[in-house]
């Protein structure tokens, strides 16, 4: 996907930016919703042959497309898991998490992320972070219990430690049709704590 210099960045677009300028060869990441594996393959790409990526999804089409579309990775690890499991299948130190809510277009609308396991994710995402690591969450609002769900989301990562974490939110404000909107967390860097 190329970034138009003339205007703003759409939500995934910088959680790209934000994830490409700290995630890099040998680190490991976490894709928490693989969907059709897009997002899975960014991750692979940036940490490489020396890094790792798990990659979960609870659809089975979701797991079929993404271990299609990185076959040829060996640094990729795809898993029919739900992501509030991703501590006990991955251990501590992670660069990176990634998540994208919703639901997989062109799949089972029904199988949407739903705010009780996505919270319980995110808190296990950030306490795996290393210092300088971040979590990147995609929101949606436009289809039934999105509006909940973004809600929900900010709520939790408003009460999320300074001393520790630092928490930032990218919204369009005039745009008739809510476009998705950005979460992004980062465990602030030992060093730079008071
Ligand atoms: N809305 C995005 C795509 C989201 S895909 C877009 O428009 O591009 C969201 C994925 O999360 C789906 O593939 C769905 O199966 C998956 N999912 C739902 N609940 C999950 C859970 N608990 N753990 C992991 N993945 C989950």
């Amino acid at each position: 996907m190329t970034d138009a210099a003339n205007r703003f960045p759409r939500a995934l677009e910088l959680a790209h930016t934000l994830v490409r300028s700290r995630l890099g060869a040998g680190h490991r990441a976490v894709d928490a919703t693989a969907g059709n594996g897009h997002d899975t393959l960014f991750l692979a790409s940036l940490v490489g042959s020396s890094g790792q990526v798990l990659a979960l999804d609870v659809q089975e089409d979701a797991v079929r497309a993404t271990r299609a579309r990185c076959a040829a990775l060996d640094q990729v690890r795809v898993m029919l898991a739900g992501h509030e499991t991703m501590a006990r299948q991955f251990g501590e130190q992670v660069r990176a998490v990634m998540f994208n809510l919703g639901y997989l277009p062109g799949g089972e609308k029904t199988v949407i992320t739903r705010p009780e396991t996505t919270l319980a994710a995110l808190g296990a995402a950030v306490e795996m972070l290393e210092p300088g690591g971040i979590v990147t969450v995609v929101l949606y609002t436009g289809h039934e219990g999105g509006r909940e769900e973004t809600d929900a989301v900010l709520g939790w990562a408003q009460t999320l430690d300074q001393a520790r974490f630092t928490s930032i939110h990218y919204r369009f404000l005039n745009q008739r049709h809510g476009p998705p909107e950005l979460l992004a967390v980062e465990r602030r860097d030992a060093a730079a704590s008071l």
